[in-house]
């Protein structure tokens, strides 16, 4: 065995929240650990999936290509078909790139804290991380990261909004970053909250890759689509770069019935716009309270909050007895909540009010 899989942490399997909930003693357990959608599903994704399994045939492969989701996605991004990867989630995008780009021995630059799964596959890659800090407002601090660049840097994540701080950079900023980069370097760009962004239209960088070879953007099904249990995401490459990540690409990795989850909720914009719009006044709410009882937090453009409480994981263990799994681990002092329904919100609130 490679001596990096011996040096990872050991392999724990993650408890089903029903058995988590009834070793609790709890009438409900929600997670509001993995920014999942409170709001479920497009009802035309039940109803396409349905169909599905009453028409189709399991024995058969799925279409490799996920032509009809590439063909709807390119459309209305504005891409060319071949630009586009799809993958088992962003979480195999994320594997693939990894896989494409990394040798032993090259470095990986990421901002700190941002989501885990960049800096484990770039050690599985044996690649060093090098790490740059957030600011201080949980800001990506572009200039320090262009400082650090060195030979050996082949990769930098950007991601935005960011998991866990929930900031977000503008297309200008991520543009005059790219610009700055070596041709060598890949930045990759991972879009998967950017659906969430209200405080501007999010522009995404997406059209970049038409103006840069060296950027990738990337984005998933899992959130503002409420697809999490299909495992849909894709990256967008510029169409010389497309063609080499297709070769490590497992041919059949995204099965019929995700595609056909993905393009009906894909068709169903209005369910995304709604989800957002709830999301936002949420989001709000609760960055309101914690404005009243002076509980720092980052200005969250996402479907998270990251916030600072003393003692914090106290609060989650709390929490946790009460019904609500929020993420801690990510920061020592700070906790990363889901921002949920409108009677969970507020069910939290009068919890920590009590606290
Ligand atoms: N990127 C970010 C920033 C994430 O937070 C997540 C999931 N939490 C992923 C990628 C992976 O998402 P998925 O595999 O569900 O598409």
């Amino acid at each position: 065995m490679k001596k990096i899989i011996q040096d990872l942490s050991p392999y724990i399997p993650e408890k089903p929240l029903n058995e988590l909930r009834d070793e609790l003693g709890l009438d409900k357990l929600v997670r509001l650990s993995a920014n999942e959608n409170p709001y479920g599903t497009s009802q035309s994704v039940k109803k396409s999936v349905i169909s599905w399994a009453k028409t189709s045939h399991s024995n058969r492969y799925p279409d490799s290509a996920a032509n009809q989701l590439r063909q709807l996605v390119s459309e209305k991004f504005d891409l060319d078909p071949e630009q586009l990867v799809f993958g088992v989630g962003l979480d195999e995008v994320i594997v693939m790139l990894s896989r494409v780009f990394l040798s032993p021995g090259d470095a990986e630059m990421i901002s700190v804290p941002t989501f885990s799964e960049y800096a484990l596959h770039a050690e599985i890659e044996q690649a060093n991380i090098q790490k740059i800090a957030t600011k201080k407002d949980g800001r990506i601090d572009f200039s320090a990261m262009l400082e650090a660049i060195t030979p050996e840097t082949k990769l930098i994540w950007i991601c935005n909004p960011n998991n866990p701080t929930g900031t977000y950079e503008t297309v200008d900023e991520i543009e005059k970053f790219v610009s700055q980069v070596p041709d060598n370097v890949m930045v990759l760009v991972d879009e998967a909250y950017i659906d969430f962004v209200t405080c501007e239209e999010p522009i995404s960088a997406m059209q970049l890759t038409k103006k840069y070879s060296n950027i990738v953007v990337m984005r998933t099904f899992s959130k503002a689509y409420g697809l999490a249990n299909y495992r849909v995401g894709y990256a967008v490459f510029s169409k010389n770069v497309a063609g080499d990540v297709q070769k490590v690409r497992l041919p059949y990795n995204v099965n019929s019935i995700a595609q056909v989850a993905a393009v009906a909720a894909f068709m169903d914009q209005e369910f995304v716009t709604k989800v957002v719009e709830k999301n936002a006044l949420e989001r709000q709410k609760m960055q309101n309270f914690f404005d009243d009882k002076a509980i720092h937090y980052l200005d969250s453009q996402a479907n998270f909050i990251f916030f600072e409480y003393p003692e914090a994981d106290k609060l989650a263990d709390y929490l946790l007895h009460h019904g609500y799994l929020i993420r801690t681990g990510l920061k020592e002092n700070w906790l990363r909540m889901t921002i949920g329904t409108k009677e969970d919100n507020a069910e939290i609130r009068s919890l920590i009010e009590d606290y």
